[in-house]
């Protein structure tokens, strides 16, 4: 066993990727991510990669407070033991509230680098097995005819699952399901996220209207909050309601489950501060009844490698939105996850199986701490 392996260099790296085409939900519209990634060097060589998949209007980081943050936390972990994953993500939790995005990225490589002290590829280290895997595909706001063709694109190209952005206005919404609904046929699931956009009142309207297009459930239609109409509209039992941006770690796991405000609960690395914390709110969610889905941010495809590895390691987690790196303009990474139209097919190389290409890391901008 590697008993005195130590934390002996760690680099944060940033760079623009430009997505392939804006990306409208009801809280902005993203044109480009700002990447950025945490390696993690131990004094036995092996090392670990992480991502930081920040997003302000739903963590409430940029790529200005991450630098910042990464740097402080980075001097925190400098010296541990990178397999005691708990020691280390406590440390950095008493350190600095929130920052869920890049702790994230710190919590990443630790098991990255777990997994390749081990031997074991992540879902193997995390106690699971590989099962089949499949993602929806996302369709930002636009006309209701452009939203439409996109659908009807998605099915064409394989995928059984189709996730609609939604929130923008009642009246428009609720056309948006009744053309995609006709363009695509009764056959492929519609499962619609309202990101906050909602309140209760236009919320019961709408779900109540799009009732006749079969959706398969509503994520975050209300306000981060709003845990108590939540509640209510859940109770009202015309769609099942999945919380988001309304659950970060397990304590808001916790919460909603206990008050019975959702049906699903929606894990994402860049809220829950990583992989410990995710599989915690699994755990609550296994206890309470309660399916989860695994979501994403627009990033690449180590983090969407990741959260594959959880989800295939997690049975519970019964929906996949690892998408997001169909909307970017460039790949960066060797190896990780392979998607083959709706399928997502993990690497048995041990930790995430997936790094970010060197020629491209190269040309980040980066801080060193050593
Ligand atoms: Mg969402």
């Amino acid at each position: 066993m590697e008993q005195n392996i130590k934390i002996t260099k760690i680099s944060i790296f940033k760079a623009l990727i430009p997505l392939k085409e804006p990306f409208k939900i009801a809280l902005g519209v993203i044109k480009e991510v700002e990447s950025f990634f945490i390696k993690i060097e131990t004094s036995t060589g092996i090392y670990g990669m992480g991502e930081v998949a920040h997003y302000h209007a739903v963590t409430g980081e940029t790529q200005g407070t991450c630098e910042a943050a990464a740097i402080d936390l980075g001097k925190l972990l400098m010296g541990n033991n990178p397999l005691d994953i708990s020691g280390n993500l406590n440390c950095m939790n008493r350190y600095l509230r929130f920052n869920s995005a890049v702790k994230a990225g710190f919590d990443m490589a630790l098991y990255d680098i777990a997994g390749k002290v081990a031997g074991l590829p992540l879902y193997a280290l995390l106690g699971g097995d590989k099962r089949v895997l499949k993602t929806d595909q996302t369709i930002g706001i636009d006309t209701p005819e452009i939203m439409a063709n996109k659908a009807l694109i998605f099915k064409n190209d394989g995928f059984t699952a189709i996730k609609v952005k939604l929130g923008e206005s009642l009246e428009t919404d609720v056309t948006r399901i009744q053309k995609i609904r006709e363009r695509i046929g009764p056959d492929i699931k519609i499962r619609v996220d309202a990101n906050q956009g909602w309140d209760y009142p236009t919320a019961t309207v709408a779900l109540k209207r799009m009732e006749p297009y079969n959706l398969e459930y509503c994520e975050q239609p209300l306000p981060v909050w709003d845990y108590e109409n939540m509640r209510r509209l859940r109770e009202i039992g015309i769609t099942p309601i999945a919380a988001d941006e309304s659950v970060f770690d397990d304590k808001d796991a916790f919460k909603l489950a206990a008050n019975g405000c959702c049906d699903i609960l929606n894990i994402k690395l860049s809220k829950s501060g990583g992989i410990n914390t995710a599989v915690k709110i699994d755990n609550i969610a296994v206890s309470a009844g309660l399916p989860c889905m695994l979501g994403c941010m627009n990033e690449t495809r180590l983090g969407l490698t990741a959260a594959a590895h959880i989800a295939s390691a997690h049975p519970n987690i019964k929906y996949l939105d690892l998408d997001g790196h169909f909307s970017l303009s460039i790949d960066p990474v060797d190896n990780g996850m392979i998607c083959q139209e709706e399928n997502i097919t993990l690497p048995d190389t041990p930790g995430l199986g997936a790094d970010i290409n060197r020629e491209f890391l190269e040309k980040c901008e980066g801080v060193v701490l050593d």
